[in-house]
Parts: C-alpha cells; structure tokens; sequence
C-alpha cells in the first residue's frame, strides 16, 4: 500500500498523546495517524469499519522484551487475551510458548503447527473434550486446578505414558484492577488453597499417581497489576510450599509459574509493569528465598497475555451519529459492546481520538457509544474529542488487542469485525469480517 514519507516532528504533548499507541504510530500531514505505516483513513476505506488493526513489528518487539528481560524462564503467552493462526505464528516464531484454556484455542494453535510441548494447558472446569484433545496431541503441561481432576486425568493417559501436570495454588495476594480479574485470592474459582489443605492434599494425590509427573507449583493472581510487590509475595509462599513439599514428600519440583496479569496503560499517564525490573526482583526473591529454605532455585515460567498484543491493537470505528441529550453529547460508533466488553465488564477506561482528518475546533466532553440496544453500551465516557466532531468520522482506541475480540459477541447479529496486520506500510487481512451468512450457517432448525 502506501509509503510514508518522513514523519513530521512531534511535539512533547503530542507526543505524550501517543504515548499508548503502537511505536510505529506516526502523525501524517493531513492529521490523520499511521500505524506500521498505514494511515488509518485508508485501513478503514479498504477494509470498511469497525476493524482491528494488528502491528506485528509491536507483538514481535514485546515478546523479545520478555524473553531479554527472562532469558532463562519459559514465557507462554496466554492465548485468551487474542488468539489467531498468524498470532501463533508470530509468538512461535519469537520463541515463546503458549497458554491456552480450552480444546479449541490448543487446537487452533497445533493445527496452524505450535509445537504441543510448548503449550500449558489451564482451566477450572476443563471438560472431557479438553482433556482427551490435550492428551492426544501431546500438550507439555495441564494445570490441575481441582482435586476432582486428578483420577480423570490420570485415568485418561494412556498405560505406559505419563503426562506433566503443575497444580495451581491460590497464592492468597489480592491483586489486579478490578474484583471480576482478581484471581489471587481465597473467595474466587481457580487454585486449591493452601490454608484449608486442599492444595497440600491434591499435591500428595498427584505425587500418588505414576502416569501423572508432577513439575511444579502455578499461580495467577489476577490481571493489570502494575506493582512488583505482590508477585514478590507470591513467590515467599510458593517457595514455602515447595519447601513444605519436599519435607513431606522428599520430592524437589523443578518449575514455579507465576501467570501473567502485568498492567499495560489504556490512557496516557497510566503506570505500565516494569517488566525488565520484574525480572530484576523476582530473581533475587527467588534466589534468597530458595538459599534460606536450601531449595535449588526453580525454573521460572511466566504467562503474559495482554502485555504481548494489548498495546499492539488499533479499533477503528466510524461515527454514525452525535447528539446532544441533556447536556451530554453522545458520538455513537458502528461497534460497540459486541466486539469490546471491557468497559461494560469492568469500568475500563479508554482513549479514543479522531484520526482520518485534521480538526481545528477545541476539545468538549464527548462520551462515546456503540451501536448496540443497551443503555450500557458505552466505550468511552467524557471523553475530549473535537466539537466539530460528526457523522462519517473516524474514532480509533488505541491498546485494543487484548480481550476485545476475544471476548466480542454476535449481540444484535452485528457481525464481528475483521483483524488486520500492519507493518512496513503494508496490511493484510488476518481475520475477515463476520457476516451474516456465518450466522446463518449455524442456524438450521424451523
Ligand atoms: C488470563 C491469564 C493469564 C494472562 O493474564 P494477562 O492479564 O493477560 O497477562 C495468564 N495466566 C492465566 C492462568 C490466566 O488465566
């Protein structure tokens, strides 16, 4: 497609402004925004709106942040933050593993040929389909997360096999941005807990089963933690039950798996995890907890998900009306809740900005909302766009490669919108559009 010319120079706010865009945005003359080298008014007039935009150069980028950043752990990139076939390409490329949580994310990426041993298998209610698909194409780990799992799993490998397992403990560390991703902590669904023993007691029923080979402890304690602190906490208790372990069993776990949930900012001024001083403080966390248990230190394994491609996405969508209704202007775009759920979930705040054009006109208040029949379809609230804003404009979200379409629904048969890859001024399709045919499709009765 096109070729860009140099970027005109960017001043310091401007600069902040962009500050969470993909670090290939650049701002053309004409106003409008490129990212990878795509401007956005011609993404949106080639592939028509709403649609998501993909910087490969950005996944690539933070995937070997991770790995420099970790350079002996094993980084699994949880898979229901966005899942596609060239995605998995791109993370296996970079050499990384994945987290998948179901038969169809581990089939989707063993089909498109990620490796199965690099792949963790996670679930609280993994179902016999998950199981069976997981064992028959050789995934490296399933976490057990419930003692009812254990006899299942065991009986469903087959005589002379064993199967790597990680049991997922509830480290009790309240952590995240909001109660719905908190995970961490005793009064939500994943992990066995260590104070009331269940942990303790599944750990001995595993060890108890010789086609099932246990390597080490997992926990995730929730998502958008932007402060080291609780992962350091997490691994003095993760330690102390590895310690426990081998008192109790005389066996050394080799592997300790913190999950993922490291914060990324969705507004200019948002705090963002320090990943390279993660790695500096959980080393020597690790290091001086497993000296004074006289524990060899274990292999780290980490599972980021939106810190990968969260910053890497662009939704582009187009205005479709605004109004004013008492005293609040409303911009309604042509998506919506359907294809991000996140701020109707759980309060997540976002900043949309006009590309496509230039606007000369101030800033007001504009709260931006989708297209869907429910009050509480709102993606973003008082928000400052141009006053001039009107019909036919174009809206992008930057930070929107994570848990958006992942998470889109066919609410009001909109149809999902398609995924697009940018790089070196060049796009290209990678998930098309929804239509109403695929809907069709799946419904056959009268
Ligand atoms: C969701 C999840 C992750 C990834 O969380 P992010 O906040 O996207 O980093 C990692 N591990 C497990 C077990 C998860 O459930």
């Amino acid at each position: 497609m096109t070729t860009l010319h140099p970027a005109p120079p960017v001043d310091g706010d401007a600069a902040a402004q962009l500050a969470v865009w993909p670090a290939s945005t650049t701002r053309l003359p004409g106003g409008d925004l490129a990212v990878g080298g795509v401007p956005l008014g011609e993404l949106a007039d080639r592939y028509d709106t709403p649609v998501y935009l993909l910087d490969e150069e950005e996944v690539r980028t933070r995937c070997r942040a991770y790995r420099a950043a970790f350079p002996d752990a094993g980084i699994h990139y949880a898979a229901k933050a966005f899942l596609c076939r060239a995605l998995a390409h791109w993370v296996e490329e970079e050499g990384l593993g994945l987290d998948v949580c179901s038969a169809g994310e581990l089939e989707l990426a063993v089909a498109t040929g990620f490796p199965a041993e690099r792949i963790v298998l996670h679930g609280n209610a993994k179902s016999p389909r998950d199981i069976d698909t997981a064992l028959r194409l050789g995934v490296g780990r399933i976490v057990i997360d419930s003692p009812s799992e254990i006899a299942r799993l065991a009986a469903a490998v087959a005589p002379g096999q064993r199967q790597d397992v990680m049991v997922r403990v509830v480290p009790g560390v309240a952590a995240g941005a909001h109660d719905a991703i908190r995970t961490g902590t005793e009064d939500q669904k994943f992990g066995m807990s260590t104070g009331d023993g269940y942990a303790q007691h599944a750990i001995a029923r595993i060890l108890d089963q010789p086609r099932l080979r246990l390597t080490g402890l997992h926990c995730h304690l929730g998502s958008q933690i932007a402060d080291v602190r609780p992962y350091l906490t997490a691994v003095r208790r993760m330690v102390g039950l590895l310690a426990r372990i081998r008192e109790s069993h005389g066996v050394l776990l080799p592997e300790l798996d913190l999950g993922g949930g490291h914060a990324v900012p969705y507004r200019p001024g948002e705090a963002a995890l320090d990943v390279p001083g993660l790695a500096r403080r959980l080393r020597a966390e690790l290091e001086e907890a497993c000296a004074a248990a006289r524990l060899p230190v274990p292999r780290l394994l980490l599972e980021p998900g939106r810190a990968i491609t969260g910053p890497a996405g662009v939704a582009v969508y187009r205005v479709l009306s605004v109004k004013q209704t008492a005293g609040t202007v409303f911009a309604a775009v042509d998506g919506g809740m359907c294809d991000n759920p996140r701020p109707a979930l759980y309060g997540v705040r976002y900043a949309p900005r006009l590309v496509g054009r230039a606007s000369r006109t101030e800033d007001r208040p504009t709260t931006v909302v989708g297209r869907l029949c429910e009050a509480g379809d709102v993606l973003a609230e008082d928000v400052p766009l141009p006053a001039d804003l009107h019909p036919g404009d174009l809206l992008a979200v930057p930070v929107a490669g994570a848990y958006h379409l992942s998470m889109a629904s066919v609410q009001n048969l909109v149809g999902r919108p398609p995924v697009v890859a940018v790089g070196c001024g060049r796009s290209r399709l990678l998930v098309r559009r929804e239509t109403l045919a695929d809907v069709r499709a799946r419904d056959i009765g009268l």
